[in-house]
């Protein structure tokens, strides 16, 4: 099978370029599910994508065309643009998640220890903790006062900002630690983030934590019973960047989903009047299990479709049942990409491989399709169809050998509305390690497929 580098002519050469210094751009300023949402609302706004709350208030009445985004408590978003069909005859949906594994601080984090400041975490989604730490950190986030308002923190992004992070044991003293399994190597109460040293003057008890405090409190207004009320997420400090001495591939943090969530994005905006409705959902929490009122088991989506009827046809609980079984979803959540160091937990005729394009998953899931949403041939056929008709490049794949572990997506949670969905999305490597890699030709090819899916389904 050959690469999209073989196929494409100087113009989509630089066309693929292009398109991934937007996508470094998004990551590398967006590092929480919020600020992927408040980002993606403000591009969104520029491509005339109206707030749904607004046409409620207003009683606009949708039409063809129509482009209409829901923002659910700035972590999750539904964008719409209508189709030409009535929206009860289906909509084609994109679903990708902007939650990303990271160390999230506990609401009591401070303490000092022998005269040095640490914020205690609780790592989010499955990592291995022993990749976290002697690496820099920033602090993104808010915080929410008892008054009403909201501060954003992002610290350890500017050349000017300081960074924080996670100290890991020296060589020399790691007789011990050495002889542990790597669950065991950094375990997670042992990953405190280091945040200060210098004590305040004449302070008898924790001078440093005071200072640390005064600090807080001066350059942020942050209190510490404020930590109670806020959403402060650690993550690996610094921008995105090209990956190869060719610059094939981008390395960055939370390219598991964002990559997905940014290019489903880019494919909902690029949309103009579709025969059916398009629909583009990111959601928070994939990485803990879709629950909560912003994950994908949230009634949000639902009761979105219905607020959409509502304005464009007439509500009824037929009429949304009928809209969400007539839809059909691509899953838009990375694969597992081979890696040469790495060969034996992959079977290679099925494995996900760097350039060779959007990647399906007829099913994830773990031992014997445990826990998976099998996508049916029938879909499978039609979306073979739509992907060589528009020349978009793919490949399928399962995430790795036959009981070597596995994996989910949201995939099943939309599956159980009765709707037709498959996993469809871009191979990464080092998934879930503070830096992810992939291939900038199937971030182009993950793009120029869910436009395709959007498009011609
Ligand atoms: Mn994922
Ligand atoms: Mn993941």
């Amino acid at each position: 099978m050959k690469t999209v580098w073989e196929k494409y002519n100087e113009a989509e050469m630089k066309a693929c370029f292009e398109f991934n210094e937007g996508y470094k751009k998004y990551i590398s300023e967006c590092k929480t599910e919020r600020e992927c949402t408040i980002e993606a609302i403000e591009i969104a706004k520029k491509y005339g994508f109206a707030d749904l709350n607004d046409l409620i208030k207003n009683g606009t009445k949708l039409n063809p065309g129509d482009k209409v985004y829901v923002n659910n408590r700035d972590k999750n978003l539904c964008l719409f643009v209508m189709g030409k069909k009535p929206l009860s005859e289906g909509m084609n949906i994109l679903g990708a998640h902007i939650d990303s594994p990271r160390l999230d601080l506990k609401q009591k984090p401070l303490y000092e220890d022998h005269g040095l400041v640490l914020m205690d975490t609780h790592y989010y989604g499955g990592v291995k903790k022993y990749q976290w730490v002697a690496t820099p950190m920033a602090i993104h986030g808010v915080v929410c006062k008892k008054d009403g308002t909201k501060l954003n923190v992002v610290i350890g992004e500017k050349d000017s900002d300081p960074v924080v992070g996670i100290s890991d044991l020296l060589i020399h003293l790691s007789a011990d630690q050495m002889q542990k399994p790597g669950a065991k190597v950094v375990e997670g109460e042992d990953l405190n983030v280091l945040v200060g040293s210098i004590p305040a003057k004449d302070e008898e008890k924790d001078p440093v934590k005071t200072a640390i405090l005064n600090i807080l409190k001066e350059t942020y207004n942050i209190e510490e019973d404020d930590f109670i009320s806020a959403e402060l997420e650690i993550v690996p400090a610094g921008a995105a960047r090209d990956y190869g001495l060719d610059r094939s591939m981008v390395i960055g943090y939370g390219h598991d989903d964002r990559v997905c969530a940014y290019t489903s994005l880019m494919a909902t905006l690029d949309v103009t009047a579709p025969e059916k409705t398009s629909c583009c959902i990111l959601v928070d929490k994939e990485e803990v299990g879709s629950i909560g009122a912003t994950g994908m088991q949230s009634r949000f989506f639902e009761n979105a479709i219905a607020e959409m009827l509502a304005l464009s046809e007439d509500y009824s609980d037929l009429k949304l049942r009928r809209t969400l079984a007539a839809s059909k979803m691509l899953s838009s959540d990375v694969s597992a990409a081979y890696d040469p160091n790495y060969p034996s937990v992959n079977e290679i005729k099925n494995t996900a491989f760097f350039g060779r394009g959007i990647c399906f998953n007829k099913y994830t899931g773990s031992r014997g399709k445990g826990g998976c949403n099998d996508a049916s041939p029938e879909f499978i056929a039609e979306l073979r169809k739509v992907m060589e008709e528009a020349d978009v490049q793919f490949q399928t794949a399962e995430l790795g050998r036959v009981d070597q572990g596995g994996g989910g997506t949201i995939a099943y949670i939309l599956a159980n509305l009765n709707m037709d969905v498959i996993d469809a999305g871009i191979a990464v490597q080092n998934m879930h390690a503070p830096w992810e890699v992939v291939s900038k030709g199937d971030v182009y090819e993950g793009y120029r497929g869910y436009k395709a899916f959007l498009e011609k389904m």
